[in-house]
């Protein structure tokens, strides 16, 4: 049936209206690529490493300089949350979170979250069990199979569970694990700004698991 002027004037402006919703709720999220004139001024500003991000994002767009902290609104609970710049460079950078996403739930309802997938499909979140295991290696006394697990671990293709693993070695301390750390953090690469990569995630990674050992001996 033929559609009536009214009836397609309704549509239209239905879709305007959608529209304008969905483009309010974009100018109220800061856009973490755009430049950040206020930086220098800003929560805890932190620099972008470029070349990881390039590796990382097939976007032909802009990445960030820099990250600031930015504040959001609980998916979940409806807290206000703070989003910190050192927590979007560990997301984007060595979690390797893509450029578009962004925090959207605060911490406990994250966990509530993880928790309950965890029950509905077991071995769906092979990422987040490693990490587990792994951080629980931490605690105990390492043995054959636990020294090789850390080992895959630091060569695997999740760079927040290399850092997993260098956390574990820095726990379970030990001549040969100790001078590996410190040989990761002497090889972080210096000055430049164009390339970091994991080798400056593993050298900061090494440096503040052997700082906590030293404050938590
Ligand atoms: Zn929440």
């Amino acid at each position: 049936m033929k559609k009536s002027n009214k009836q397609r004037r309704a549509e239209i402006k239905a879709r305007r209206l959608q529209r304008a919703a969905a483009s309010a709720v974009r100018l109220r999220a800061p856009d973490v690529r755009l430049p950040q004139p206020d930086c220098a001024f800003a929560l805890g500003c932190e620099p972008a490493d470029q070349f990881v991000l390039q590796q990382y994002n097939n976007t032909c767009g802009m990445l960030p300089r820099c990250y600031v902290a930015r504040p959001f609104t609980c998916r979940d609970c409806g807290a206000e949350e703070l989003w910190t710049a050192k927590q979007q460079k560990w997301w984007y950078e060595v979690a390797h979170g893509h450029i578009d996403s962004c925090a959207v739930r605060c911490l406990a309802c994250r966990r509530a979250r993880r928790e309950r997938l965890r029950n509905a499909a077991p071995g769906a979140n092979l990422l987040g069990e490693q990490t587990d295991r792994l951080r629980a290696l931490g605690a105990t006394k390492p043995d054959a199979r636990a020294v090789a697990e850390v080992d895959a671990a630091l060569e695997s293709k999740w760079w927040s569970l290399r850092v997993v693993a260098i956390q574990t070695m820095a726990q379970w301390g030990g001549e040969a694990n100790l001078a590996k750390l410190h040989e990761l953090m002497a090889a972080r690469p210096e000055g430049g700004r164009r390339y970091f990569g994991w080798e400056r995630v593993a050298a900061d990674a090494a440096r503040s698991a052997l700082l906590n050992r030293e404050r938590w001996p």
